[in-house]
């Protein structure tokens, strides 16, 4: 075991919370180490290469709605990348494939979200403070208990599940809490959610919108560098990485994935509420798949409920070298993964026949050791019980991350928020002050 130097503060993770942190603290003068376990940063955003261009394995719809990402976003002069029009929606209902306009699809899906939503705003009034109201019963709820409830014909069902299933892939153990916060933030509409949440790429890649606050950044960064324990001494804290190296600061941020952070060591514990969902996990393993389709096919979005085709919800994206890359979602690698290139085909034919797809690409962010799932989705009771717990100073250390955010729960404002409140919190720790200021 070796000692090295102290620091300031050690921020835990490179994902979009960590790097939020991390310049944040830094550029406030502190001397700050960013520990990463990977060898590149990003965490569950991932602009990579294939096919001969750049596509998202991970995160990447954005939105000017999300309060931090926008004001990085125009901070740094990144615009987005507008989607191309969708002419066709495909739907998989009652055994039949429907198709129309996105005009027809909406009329069929909106009347049954309404019905799903109608308690959303009521439910979180306020999405940025999710303990306003005390949603005791509706925590209770998951999102197939909520289905059943509505005791909906076969065809309405799947119309609705298919609708949900871009976000939607284990309704039996997802709460449906977080989905009413998510319309919440929305003013209780479901598709304008989607909108804000599955629609607006950046242009150039998250990646862009990450190396841009990077650059901001003093912050030493060491990366293929995973920790393993984490203890507040008290005065102090002490980390321990992956060799053995153990560093000291004074303060920590924890940016991990939910589903990660069973593997590094924390003392002391944390609170048993949410000592128990770490252990659970978040139940969301969700593919996401790139096909290259032979040929400029017409631009299509297609829904099918989970278990009743293996891709769940695609989505033409680009137009590449004389092909299209469509955009899939699957309920997991148990569905169908990206290195099955023939099983994402037949999947895709059920919606259009004769789609040939030439080439897949993705990750396998459930198995991969450093997310263990993909975007988070909290078990019901965890929204507003467990994780607001996560959200307040433990000691000297601070978590942070888009799986516990309160309004961006899930996503990369959700990171960028936490990560930015954490530092904040920290910040005031290091002055002396009272610490945090009230994190709903
Ligand atoms: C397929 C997919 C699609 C998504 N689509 C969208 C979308 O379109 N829009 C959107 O807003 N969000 C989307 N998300 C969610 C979004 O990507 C995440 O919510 C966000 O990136 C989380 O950022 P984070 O910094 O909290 O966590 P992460 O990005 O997971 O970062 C955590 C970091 O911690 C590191 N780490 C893990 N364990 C250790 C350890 N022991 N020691 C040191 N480092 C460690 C990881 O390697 C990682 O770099 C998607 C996610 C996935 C997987």
């Amino acid at each position: 075991m070796t000692n090295s130097s102290s620091y300031d503060v050690v921020v835990i993770g490179a994902g979009f919370a960590g790097v939020t942190a991390a310049r944040n603290l830094s550029a406030g003068g502190h001397s700050v180490l960013l520990l990463e376990a990977r060898d590149r940063v990003g965490g569950r955003t991932r602009t990579a290469e294939a096919f001969g261009r750049q596509v998202e394995l991970g995160g990447t719809y954005v939105h000017w709605t999300q309060p931090n990402v926008w004001h990085e976003l125009q901070r740094h002069n990144i615009p987005l990348a507008p989607p191309l029009g969708i002419d066709t929606v495909y739907w998989l209902a009652d055994g039949t494939v429907h198709s129309g306009s996105q005009h027809d699809y909406q009329n069929a899906v909106a009347p049954l979200a309404a019905r799903f939503f109608a308690d959303a705003r009521a439910c979180f009034p306020m999405p940025y403070d999710v303990t306003a109201v005390d949603n005791g019963a509706i925590e209770k709820e998951t999102i197939a208990s909520r289905l059943d409830a509505l005791n909906l014909s076969a065809y309405d069902r799947d119309v609705l599940e298919g609708a949900l299933a871009t976000l939607v892939h284990s309704p039996g153990e997802q709460g449906v809490a977080q989905l009413l916060l998510w319309a919440a933030t929305t003013f209780g509409d479901w598709g304008a959610f989607l909108e804000t949440a599955g629609f607006w790429p950046i242009e150039g890649g998250t990646r862009r919108l990450l190396d841009a606050v990077l650059g901001e950044s003093r912050a030493e960064l060491r990366l293929s560098t995973p920790v393993t324990a984490i203890e507040d001494a008290g005065s102090g804290v002490l980390v321990t990485t992956g060799t053995g190296e153990q560093i000291r600061a004074r303060s920590a941020v924890v940016a991990l994935p939910l589903n990660t952070l069973g593997d590094v060591r924390i003392t002391p514990d944390v609170p048993r509420p949410a000592r128990a969902m770490i252990e659970q996990k978040q139940p969301v393993r969700s593919a996401k798949i790139w096909a290259r389709v032979r040929g400029e096919i017409e631009p299509f979005c297609a829904f099918a409920p989970v278990g009743k085709n293996p891709v769940n919800t695609a989505k033409v994206e680009y137009r590449h070298d004389g092909d299209t890359l469509v955009v899939c979602f699957a309920s997991g690698p148990s569905a169908v993964g990206a290195e099955d290139r023939e099983g994402v085909q037949a999947a895709l034919r059920t919606f259009v026949p004769g789609i040939e797809v030439r080439e897949t690409a993705g990750h396998d962010w459930a198995g991969d050791p450093f997310s263990q799932g993909a975007w988070a989705h909290h078990r019901p009771g965890n929204l507003s019980g467990a994780v607001p717990l996560l959200r307040e100073p433990h000691g000297r250390v601070h978590f942070a991350g888009g799986d516990i955010a309160s309004v961006g729960v899930g996503g990369i404002e959700g990171a960028m928020e936490t990560g930015a409140a954490a530092a904040r919190d920290v910040a005031a720790t290091l002055a002396g002050g009272p610490g945090a200021a009230n994190r709903p």
